[in-house]
């Protein structure tokens, strides 16, 4: 059972729990502002790996969600910590990928860009994804760089339906290389580690907030965060209460969690 009062930080899913589509969900603002006022802090994580924070804020302003890029954790971002955490500056990297991707990789000098002899290929989504960037990657992963994934999302829904994801364009290298990556983004550990370390927040007393249980809610679990479920996404009731591990509680909305937050304080 959560216990909203031991909750000193909040990681949000943003598709499904902040907005839908293009349409903001009710209560965000409010939230947030309450967190503050409580000296709760937030960030709002996405496995998206192809914006940059600020393309991710300028978005969300553009409904009317005051997040500034600082409070935006990509899975991108979580790449960078995770490859610094096992390997050294100067080490030699090369990726497919977006500016979301690029930035954090290259843009600070900590690691080098070469396409013919990396120690690790990474590779998230890209647009403009062609047969000669795919045989690229393929090869240095064959002459053996470590083969890393932003995120593991094999689709995602455009104005137009479903489209390929991150997780196509890896199945596609993981076809013609007989080789799995490591993956970064949720639900795997590294995602939300990095999040907690850009909070300077412990998993125990940090309450993750997602709409989809098997990635936001069991990679949380399994992460030691506490779990908070809101119905406004993918995963309805049923499939949190029969799967392997419950969420510590479920909310209608955003707005249900904010009256539940406010009566745990109150009642403190
Ligand atoms: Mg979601």
């Amino acid at each position: 059972m959560l216990d909203l009062r031991t909750i000193s930080a909040v990681l949000f899913d943003m598709d499904g729990v902040i907005y839908r589509g293009e349409q903001p969900l009710p209560a965000v603002n409010e939230l947030l502002g309450f967190l503050e006022q409580h000296g709760i802090v937030y960030a709002c994580i996405t496995n998206n790996a192809g914006r940059t924070p600020t393309q991710v804020a300028d978005k969300l302003q553009r409904m009317g969600l005051a997040i500034p890029a600082d409070h935006i954790v990509t899975s991108a971002m979580a790449t960078n910590l995770y490859l610094r955490s096992i390997a050294p500056s100067g080490t030699r990297v090369h990726a497919i990928g977006m500016e979301g991707l690029l930035e954090q990789l290259y843009d600070d000098g900590y690691f080098l860009p070469d396409q013919d002899a990396p120690e690790f290929v990474v590779v998230g989504i890209d647009f403009e994804l062609t047969y000669a960037k795919l045989r690229a990657a393929c090869l240095a992963i064959r002459s053996g760089a470590t083969f890393i994934g932003t995120n593991p999302d094999r689709t995602y829904p455009a104005e137009d339906g479903i489209v390929p994801g991150a997780g196509s364009i890896l199945a596609a290298l993981s076809a013609a290389t007989d080789r799995e990556s490591t993956i970064i983004g949720k639900p795997a550990p590294a995602m939300f580690q990095a999040a907690l370390a850009l909070l300077q927040a412990e998993a125990a007393t940090t309450l993750m907030v997602g709409d989809r249980y098997d990635t936001d809610i069991l990679g949380g679990a399994n992460a030691g965060l506490q779990t908070a479920m809101v119905l406004t996404g993918v995963s309805d009731r049923a499939e949190a209460e029969t799967g392997q591990q419950a969420p510590g509680a479920i909310y209608d909305d955003l707005s249900a969690l904010l009256l539940a937050w406010r009566h745990a304080i109150a009642e403190a």
